[in-house]
């Protein structure tokens, strides 16, 4: 698929709409979920322009992957989730039931959250 640079997420990147910023780095921005499902619902995404994960592993630099690694704890740290615990979910197409097509992963946490995500 290719990427498509009108997706919500890259005008979010060019600050055509607003968001509510968690953190940013040279190669990640981090904002809260517009329609949070707990109480910590964090969305974590690459600069760089990825439909997906299987993009993001395939195409992005080592030091890209570092960067999104170490900043998806880090946040999750700083939300204060890291001791009671969270959940990192990425969809990936259509079954997933993926919205956005630049590649993001979810931080979840702040209540119990259920055994399996369906
Ligand atoms: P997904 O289904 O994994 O693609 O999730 C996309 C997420 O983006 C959903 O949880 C939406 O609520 C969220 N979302 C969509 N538009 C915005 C926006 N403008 N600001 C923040 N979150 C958004």
């Amino acid at each position: 698929m290719s990427y498509d640079t009108n997706n919500i997420f890259a005008r979010i990147l060019r600050g055509e709409i607003p968001c509510k910023k968690a953190y940013e780095d040279d190669h990640v921005l981090a904002f809260h979920d517009i329609h949070p499902q707990a109480p910590t619902h964090i969305l974590v995404i690459p600069k760089g322009a990825y439909v997906s994960a299987a993009d993001f592993g395939a195409q992005a630099s080592d030091a890209e992957i570092a960067a999104f690694t170490r900043a998806v704890s880090r946040i999750a740290a700083e939300a204060g989730v890291e001791g009671s615990g969270y959940r990192l979910i990425s969809n990936h197409g259509p079954d997933s039931h993926q919205e956005v097509p630049h590649y993001h992963v979810h931080i979840l946490g702040g209540r119990p959250l259920g055994r399996l995500v369906t």
